[in-house]
């Protein structure tokens, strides 16, 4: 079979098309025949080593497919069965051993390519959303990289919240679909400064919450935006890795809340994993969360989605096709 793997932490060219034996599975075990891939900004931090991994490794942890045989002790599903997991490394492949507890059967009405679609990204938007601070009616979120795979989704949930929600994106076309899956406000960074925005729009007071994953570039600004006793929500690095800080600078900005979180936490028991993974799959069903699923590659031009991702071109989700 083919995967794609990383023997050399780098650029885009270090994502190697390559034949490798198909997997068996070990006991708690299966594997799944993949119809979809995901890509996620994940992948870009494993390939350049900021999150580093032993390697060589096989790229990717998100996909949906199919049961194609099952280690001796898996409970969870059995052969034939449609599923779809994050967090197993090794998903830009045409099989993946996956640990069964981390396997979630799709329902009838998602197809693999929302199944690849759905599970990192819109888990994520639903633990942001739901599980870091209680959000209502009359709080006021600022969401960076709007119009991005996570970003899209947690507007609509946001939404779902009733909070006023002001995206950040660097374009007018990304700005559109923005509004359309719900943000009230939209500030285009290429035309004006985020900071000044977010004070404008909310008389001087701030937000209460700041969803920020583009890191290094905007984590100043971003804690500025807030309103006193804001939160703010660091959870990613597109532009790079925020440097060492003061925490006493939380302090002289207003008493700000700070968390660093990461999606395994929030799924960390099979229980969590399947209320957050049934939620998105409900509400995609039912055409309450929409999905946008507009850059599809085939597995071997791999390196092709990720110049896409990190050169800002891609809106909504990415997937690889096997
Ligand atoms: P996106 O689809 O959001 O793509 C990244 C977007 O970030 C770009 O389209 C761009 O939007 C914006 N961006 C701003 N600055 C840069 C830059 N210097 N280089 C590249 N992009 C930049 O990706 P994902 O939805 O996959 O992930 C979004 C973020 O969420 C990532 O940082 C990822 O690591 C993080 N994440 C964190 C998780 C967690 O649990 N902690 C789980 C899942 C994702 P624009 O052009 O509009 O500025």
């Amino acid at each position: 079979m083919h995967s794609i793997r990383v023997e050399q932490y780098g650029g885009s060219d270090q994502l190697l098309y390559k034949q490798v034996p198909k997997p068996t599975p070990k006991a708690n075990e299966a594997i799944v025949k993949l119809h979809a891939i995901g890509v996620n900004f994940i992948d870009v931090y494993h390939r350049t080593g900021l999150y580093p991994l032993p390697l060589p490794f096989t790229l990717g942890q998100e996909g949906a497919g199919v049961v194609e045989e099952v280690g001796a002790e898996v409970q969870e599903v059995k052969v034939g069965d449609r599923v779809a997991f994050t967090g197993a490394l090794g998903a830009y492949s045409e099989y993946h051993a996956v640990q069964a507890e981390k396997l979630v059967k799709l329902p009838e009405g998602i197809s693999f390519e929302e199944g690849a679609a759905a599970m990192l990204q819109g888990m994520t938007a639903h633990y942001l959303a739901f599980a870091l601070r209680a959000l209502a009616k009359g709080d006021v979120a600022l969401v960076h990289a709007a119009a991005g795979g996570v970003g899209l989704i947690l507007i609509q949930l946001l939404k779902r919240l009733q909070v006023r929600v002001i995206g950040i994106v660097s374009t007018e076309a990304k700005a559109m679909l923005a509004k359309q899956a719900g943000a009230d406000e939209v500030i285009i960074t290429t035309q004006s400064d985020f900071e000044t925005e977010a004070k404008r729009l909310t008389d001087g007071k701030g937000v209460q919450v700041v969803f920020d994953s583009v890191g290094k570039d905007t984590w100043e600004k971003s804690l500025n935006s807030l309103a006193m006793r804001g939160m703010m929500v660091s959870y990613g690095n597109a532009s790079g890795a925020i440097p060492p800080f003061n925490p006493l600078m939380l302090s002289q900005k207003g008493s700000l809340f700070l968390t660093r979180p990461a999606l395994h936490h929030y799924t960390a028991t099979r229980e969590e994993l399947l209320t957050r993974a049934t939620d998105i799959f409900r509400w995609v069903e039912s055409g309450e969360v929409k999905l946008r699923i507009e850059h599809r590659f085939a597995l071997k031009d791999a390196r092709l989605a990720h110049e896409a991702l990190e050169g800002r071109k891609t809106t909504g989700k990415i997937l690889l096709l096997p």
